[in-house]
């Protein structure tokens, strides 16, 4: 199913009135600002307004703020995540959201077997102070820049095999992410071993969305910079094995390219959402 990461400027509801606009399948949004600590408070009129605009058919994936980094070695920074996160799932499931969408976070020097070990023991703590939770933590292939986890699906494996909780947590692939990792989407052919790779090491049940961009960087570049489809490095071939391929074509497909108005006057959205589309078989 495909759709796109859409603004809660205004209100939550927003977002889900735009996805109608658009006719997306599903829609990603921030239940909260992105780039800040503060959480936003869920009135009881921003529930009722975004129950009544939820349609059960419609998939929506939340994706948690930047600022969290459950591998901080830092334990006040790493606190202040696991609460956050915490903060997150909990408006999640308030919100009737069943994908929450994290960044693995960056060791900052520490080392990768330091920073996977903090990220496991900060999800587990974090599913420890909410134990009825429904909502899945997908942690976001990374394009592995700097000390950032998550650049390799073994990373990802190894967290899933290693918390105390594995069915509550999940994956999320990054169509930029991924070949910015090194993983080939550069043809039909490699996207079908990369999608290969990402079974034999994962298992597509651990995969419950994914991210759909394309690449302003290339292959192995380790550098994140989203692409409207079919405009960057990597090819339609790629994403057409992407969303006809018979698991992923099940799941959350989000574009998350850049916003704009496209020469021809349309959204980038509607351009990008028309070349998906275009691509089904
Ligand atoms: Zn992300
Ligand atoms: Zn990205």
């Amino acid at each position: 199913m495909i759709g796109c990461h859409l603004s809660v400027a205004g209100g939550l509801h927003h977002a889900l009135v735009e996805a109608a606009a658009l006719k997306l399948e599903c829609v990603q949004v921030f239940t909260q600002n992105q780039r800040q600590w503060k959480a936003r408070r869920l009135t009881r009129e921003a529930l009722d307004l975004w129950r009544r605009r939820r349609v059960a058919r419609r998939p929506v994936v939340s994706h948690a703020g930047y600022l969290i980094n459950l591998a901080a070695a830092d334990p006040a920074l790493r606190r202040r995540s696991i609460a956050a996160l915490r903060s997150e799932l909990r408006r999640c499931e308030a919100l009737g959201i069943g994908v929450l969408v994290l960044h693995g976070g960056a060791h900052n020097g520490a080392g990768e077997a330091h920073g996977l070990d903090r990220v496991i023991r900060s999800i587990n703590r974090v599913h420890r102070g909410l134990p009825d939770g429904s909502t899945v933590l997908c942690l976001e292939t990374t394009a592995g820049a700097g000390t950032t986890l998550c650049g390799t699906l073994e990373h990802l494996a190894f967290i899933r095999r290693n918390v105390d909780e594995p069915g509550r947590v999940g994956v999320c692939l990054d169509t930029a992410h991924l070949f910015a990792a090194g993983y080939d989407l550069s043809g039909a052919a490699q996207t079908q071993d990369t999608l290969q790779r990402c079974e034999a090491v994962l298992g597509w049940d651990a995969v419950r969305a994914a991210h759909i961009n394309d690449s302003k960087t290339p292959l192995g570049s380790r550098r994140d910079r989203h692409e409207h489809i079919g405009h960057g490095h990597i090819p339609l071939e790629a994403f057409a094995e992407v969303v006809n391929h018979a698991y992923l074509r099940t799941i959350p497909l989000i574009l998350e390219t850049p916003k704009a108005v496209a020469p021809d006057g349309r959204s980038w959205d509607e351009v990008n959402l028309a070349v998906l589309r275009g691509l089904l078989e």
